[in-house]
C-alpha cells in the first residue's frame, strides 16, 4: 500500500475553514490540470498559498506519491455545492493526470495509486457501501473526474476489489403513492403523503435462501448467524406456530389449510425462484405462503384474489407496510418492503403495490406477510460508519429511521 503523507495547510487558511465533522463519504475527482509536475506536492502548496480562490480537497494522489492536505474530521470545499451537504460531511480525493495528455486515459501507476489511496481512506473510516463513494459528477453533473481519464463506476469496482468487500445489489430507497390510479414519485418528500419503499433485484438464476423458523430471534443476529448477505423477517405464526405452507431445506415445516390453500407459494428450488400454487412435498430450498398475488402475466390482479383469497380487510381494502415478492420475464427475484402506519409513513394499498410492482416489470407478484427486509448496505448512506450488516428489527415500531 501507498503511504499517505500528512502535510497539513496552515490552520487558520482561508483554504482550511477546520469546521469540525465527521466524514459521511469518499467524493473523487481528477486535477484537470494536465501540466506536468501538477502533482501532490505542487497542489499541496497551491492550496496553501493561492489568495483569489476559496478552494480545498483532503488528499491528492499521482503516479509515485499522495499527501493528505487537511484532516479527514475536517470539511473542505471541493464538491461546489457551497455549505452543502458533500462540502460539508465528504473527503475529498484528487487524482492527478500531469503524466498523461489531455484525451489520454489516466496512466496505470496513477490509477493504481488512486485506487490504493481510496480504499485506505475507506477502510480506515469505516465506509462499506457502494453510496459512501462518489465521483464528484454526482453532485451537479459536473464532467469530473474528467471522462476522458477513467470510468467511474469501473474506479469504484476497483476500490472495492481492492478492499476486499463483496459487491451486493444495491437496494433502492424510493417514495411514492398514487393519483386516480397513476402511481408517482416523490423521492426524499416527506411533506407529501407518501411511502417509502425498499426495492432490491436479485439474479434469479442464482439464489441461495434459508427459511429459519426460530419465534423471538432477531433478524440482525440471525443474519449474522447464517453469514447471509439479506434477510426478511417472517412473523407468520400463530401460537407460536409457522402458518400456512412452509419448507425449509426439502422439510415440510407446516402446511396449509382452510383459505390458505387457496393462496400462493413463493418457492426457491436449485437456486431459481417461483410464484405459484406450488406443491409444498417437493423438495423446495424454500417455501412460503402469500396473499393476495398481485400481478399475473404483467396485468394487475389484486381485486380478483383479493376477495378469491378471502384477504381480511385490515390488508385488503386498507393501508398497511408491504413484503412483495415478484419475477420478471427474465426469472430475476424483485422485492420490495413498504413502510406503512408510522409518523411518515401512510402505507401501501394493494392497487398501489401492484402499480409498483408493475413498473418495475415484474410479470408475477404477490404479497408476503412477511414484515421487513433486513438489507445490507446502500439504504444507510446518511449514517456515519454504519455497518452493513445492522438495521431495524421490524416495520412496526421504527419509523423510516434512516431519513
Ligand atoms: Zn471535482
Amino acid at each position: 500500500m501507498i503511504a499517505i503523507k500528512q502535510k497539513f495547510i496552515p490552520l487558520g487558511s482561508p483554504n482550511r475553514p477546520g469546521r469540525r465533522r465527521q466524514a459521511r463519504g469518499v467524493l473523487f475527482h481528477t486535477t484537470n490540470n494536465w501540466k506536468y509536475g501538477a502533482g501532490d506536492e505542487m497542489h499541496g502548496e497551491y492550496m496553501a498559498t493561492v489568495k483569489d480562490r476559496v478552494v480545498s480537497w483532503h488528499v491528492t494522489v499521482d503516479k509515485d506519491s499522495a499527501t493528505q492536505h487537511i484532516p479527514f474530521d475536517e470539511n473542505a470545499y471541493h464538491a461546489g455545492d457551497g455549505n452543502g451537504d458533500y462540502n460539508s460531511y465528504w473527503i475529498g480525493v484528487e487524482i492527478a493526470c500531469e503524466a498523461v495528455e489531455p484525451g489520454e486515459p489516466l496512466d496505470l501507476p496513477t490509477y493504481r495509486n488512486a485506487v490504493d489511496v481510496v480504499a485506505q481512506i475507506m477502510m480506515q473510516q469505516g465506509f462499506d457501501s457502494w453510496e459512501q463513494l462518489q465521483p464528484h459528477k454526482v453532485v451537479y453533473g459536473k464532467d469530473c473526474p474528467h471522462h476522458s481519464l477513467l470510468y467511474h463506476d469501473r474506479f469504484k469496482r476497483d476500490v472495492f476489489e481492492r478492499m476486499g468487500t463483496k459487491l451486493l445489489p444495491a437496494v433502492v430507497k424510493e417514495r411514492i403513492y398514487s393519483m386516480n390510479g397513476v402511481l408517482k414519485r416523490c423521492d426524499g418528500d416527506y411533506k407529501v403523503k407518501a411511502t417509502d419503499v425498499r426495492y432490491l433485484k436479485l439474479d434469479g438464476k442464482r439464489l441461495r435462501f434459508k427459511f429459519v423458523a426460530r419465534t423471538g430471534a432477531k433478524v440482525s443476529e440471525l443474519l449474522i448467524e447464517y453469514g447471509a448477505d439479506f434477510a426478511t423477517n417472517a412473523p407468520y405464526f400463530w401460537d407460536g406456530k409457522v402458518l400456512g405452507d412452509a419448507v425449509a431445506e426439502g422439510q415440510v415445516i407446516a402446511q396449509a389449510y382452510g383459505k390458505m390453500l387457496t393462496w400462493h407459494e413463493f418457492g426457491v428450488k436449485g437456486g431459481r425462484p417461483q410464484i405459484g400454487q406450488l406443491d409444498p412435498i417437493v423438495q423446495w430450498d424454500v417455501l412460503v405462503q402469500g396473499a393476495p398475488l398481485l400481478i399475473e402475466a404483467g396485468n394487475i390482479c389484486w381485486d380478483y384474489y383479493r376477495i378469491q383469497q378471502q384477504v381480511p380487510d385490515d390488508i385488503g381494502t386498507s393501508r398497511a407496510q408491504r413484503t412483495l415478492y415478484g419475477i420478471d420475464a427474465s426469472g430475476d427475484l424483485h422485492i420490495a418492503v413498504a413502510d406503512g402506519r408510522t409518523k411518515f409513513d401512510q402505507g401501501l394499498t394493494l392497487e398501489e403495490a401492484a402499480l409498483y410492482m408493475q413498473s418495475k416489470g415484474m410479470h408475477l407478484g404477490a404479497e408476503l406477510r412477511w414484515r421487513w427486509l433486513q438489507c445490507a448496505g446502500s439504504e444507510r448512506e446518511g449514517e456515519p460508519g454504519a455497518k452493513s450488516r445492522s438495521g431495524g428489527e421490524s416495520g412496526e415500531s421504527r419509523p423510516s429511521d434512516l431519513d
